[in-house]
């Protein structure tokens, strides 16, 4: 097939302990699905459904640069679980989401925090505070055969050597099983989507010559030097 400008590339992620890689096909996101983030939000916690919202995929980030944004003195790191598909499908029951899951990375949902807190005033979508260009800060799939079922796990975030975020994956309102089966309520799912399930307390800003240092016990780690913007 001949296309009229050059095509996209595909967005991958490295395959821990291989030369292959996941093939990206969208990245989900879920909102408020540790209480104490949620209580440091400023809401109140409960097990009303869940929320997602989407990142680009060319927002994958799997340099060690995260080059500081451009449009906000306000952004924030948070450390997230994120699931890979390799199977899918509409209405998957909560008892069947775990073998849709090929594995488990570790990631950062980078926020602009102030075009957060402007857009939520205004009612307007979230798009300019959370899919920016490199909002999405991944470490390579650690295959599940691996390392097993992920249902408890230490999930940490360090800036400079400080410890920021600390908590357990089974801290989660909705856990992985269940985030996986609301979702296909609203999307089909398929190979090659992606889950960031949401981060614990602690979130807070990053200047650029910060380094966070992001780890998920039995996952993996990730860690990434703030520049200046390229
Ligand atoms: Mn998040």
């Amino acid at each position: 097939m001949s296309f009229v400008v050059a095509a996209p590339k595909q967005a991958s992620v490295p395959v821990r302990g291989t030369h292959l890689r996941f093939p990206v096909r969208r990245i989900y996101c879920v909102g408020r699905n540790y209480t104490d983030h949620v209580t440091e939000m400023g809401g109140i916690p409960g097990r009303e459904s869940p929320f997602f919202f989407q990142k680009p995929t060319d927002a994958l980030l799997m340099d060690e640069n995260f080059p500081y944004p451009p449009a906000s003195n306000n952004v924030h790191y948070e450390v997230e679980l994120v699931v890979a598909l390799h199977s899918g499908g509409k209405n998957v029951a909560v008892e069947d989401a775990s073998r849709h899951i090929y594995g488990y990375a570790v990631g950062i949902d980078m926020t602009r925090r102030d075009l957060q807190s402007e857009a939520k005033k205004a009612g307007r979508p979230w798009e300019v505070a959370k899919a920016f260009d490199h909002s999405a800060p991944i470490g390579e799939v650690a295959p599940k055969p691996d390392i097993g079922l992920l249902e408890r796990a230490s999930i940490s975030l360090h800036v400079n050597e400080v410890q920021r975020q600390n908590s357990d994956i089974s801290e989660m309102i909705w856990s992985v099983p269940e985030i996986i089966a609301e979702l296909s309520k609203l999307f089909e799912l398929h190979a090659g989507d992606i889950i960031f399930t949401g981060t614990p307390s602690g979130v807070g800003p990053v200047q650029p010559g910060d380094r966070m240092h992001a780890v998920i016990e039995r996952v993996g780690e990730l860690t990434l030097r703030v520049c200046k913007p390229f």
